[in-house]
């Protein structure tokens, strides 16, 4: 593949700490005040207790004031079509399970090119191999399991079913593989472009779901082939996603906090397979990202609640990246009712996969000096600001609002 280096284009700059799950903003919007998780939490930091408190309200008030009935009934159901179908993927015996005792071998390269032709036929869009950096696995789980009754309860995840073995809130997290397999699918445009909304919503559920279920079927075809593999998807992440495609050479860490490829842009949701399986790696990229996002800043400029930095970057953990201002995103969506994604579609990079983008795409990985050139044509054909667009026809039979 053009445009491989010996390293990938994120600068570390001191030790990297492992990240804690229980710091990601879906855990902290579920610290409601006196639990059991919130106290334990807040002893350990009391800086967060107010922003958590501005992030709990949202669960708080549909705990103290229950709709009596949905405002939007078609569309509201597509939260049990798409996340709720995630729950059975998410039990310990879907994303992990037992090796078969014959352990097939066969050429290092015949096995990376036999496993990314399974990912394909399964339904990935990319798939890359890379090398499991022990830094990108979680230290302690900390998201709610995330099992039936979604539409009773949103977005507290109970319904855990009895018996469940799984890692529990707390619990830590070792996963000592040496690959992991990133895969990559596309989301699209025309109904992320219509977020904040209950169809983007739909569609990021509906990719979250298939790329899910690949993720398991991967991991199963590997276990069968032998050798131990764990799947990492939506309800059930041991590793850090964006970094481990990026190591693994699927694209480049942008502005926007989320993976830039080639090939889709920032428009799509990742899941990945660690395991022992021998498997020849592929090399990081440089598609010229870091220039690129210097120069563009429409994600930022586009960020309702400015949440994207429009600024230098600063050091997070051991790594100099533009960092993403987590609280105010998740913030913005609780006040909507529904996921944003503005950013996934306003990139440049996020472009329909014509011949025509994809020759621009290859420019802008070439050509520095046409960033600033690319970026107002971009914003000529494309609007510089975003803009929403109406729901599709079918989503709004019975009366949804446009
Ligand atoms: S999803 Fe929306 S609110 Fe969040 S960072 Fe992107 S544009 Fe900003
Ligand atoms: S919109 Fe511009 S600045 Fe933001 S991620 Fe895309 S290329 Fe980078």
């Amino acid at each position: 593949m053009a445009h491989e280096v010996e390293r990938p284009t994120y600068e570390v700059v001191g030790p990297l700490e492992r990240f804690d799950e229980r710091d990601s903003m879906f855990a902290r919007e579920a610290y409601l005040p006196g639990t059991p998780n919130e106290k334990e939490y807040h002893a350990r930091h009391p800086e967060l207790v107010q922003s958590d408190r501005r992030l709990a309200r949202f669960i708080q008030d549909k705990i103290d004031s229950p709709p009596e009935e949905p405002e939007d009934p078609l569309n509201e159901a597509f939260y049990e079509t798409t996340f709720g179908s995630v729950a059975p993927l998410a039990q310990p015996d879907a994303v992990d399970g037992p090796v078969d005792s014959y352990q097939v071998q066969v050429d290092l390269d015949v096995m990376s090119r036999r496993i990314k032709a399974v990912a394909r036929r399964l339904g990935a869009y990319l798939v890359r191999i890379g090398p499991l950096n022990p830094a990108w696995v979680y230290s302690h789980r900390g998201t709610r399991p995330f099992f039936d009754h979604y539409r009773a309860n949103p977005p507290l995840f109970t319904g855990v079913p009895d018996g469940y073995q799984g890692l529990k809130y707390g619990d830590s997290i070792e996963i000592n593989h040496k690959y992991a397999i990133t895969m990559a699918f596309p989301q699209s445009a025309r109904l992320v472009r219509t977020g904040p909304s209950l169809l983007n919503d739909f569609e990021t559920g509906r990719v979250y779901a298939v790329s899910a279920l690949v993720a398991v079927q991967l991991g199963k075809y590997i276990r069968a082939l032998g050798y131990p593999a764990r799947a990492h998807h939506l309800r059930n992440y041991g590793v850090l996603l964006v970094p481990v495609a990026v190591d693994a050479g699927m694209g480049e860490l942008a502005r926007s906090g989320y993976l830039i490829t080639k090939e889709l842009g920032l428009n799509f949701r990742l899941v990945c397979v660690t395991s022992d399986l021998p498997l020849a790696v592929d090399k990081p990229v440089d598609l010229g990202v870091q220039d690129y996002c210097k120069k563009c800043l429409k994600c930022a400029e586009n960020c309702p609640p400015g949440a994207i930095p429009s600024g230098e970057k600063v050091v997070v953990r051991g790594v100099r990246k533009w960092k993403l201002d987590e609280e105010r995103c998740l913030l913005y969506w609780g006040s909507q009712g529904a996921a944003c994604g503005i950013c996934q579609v306003v990139c440049p990079w996020s472009k329909p996969r014509t011949v025509f983008h994809r020759l621009v795409a290859e420019i802008a990985t070439r050509v520095p000096q046409a960033t600033r050139f690319l970026t107002k044509a971009d914003d000529l054909f494309y609007g510089a600001e975003y803009k929403q667009e109406p729901l599709p026809d079918w989503a709004r039979l019975g009366g949804a609002s446009p």
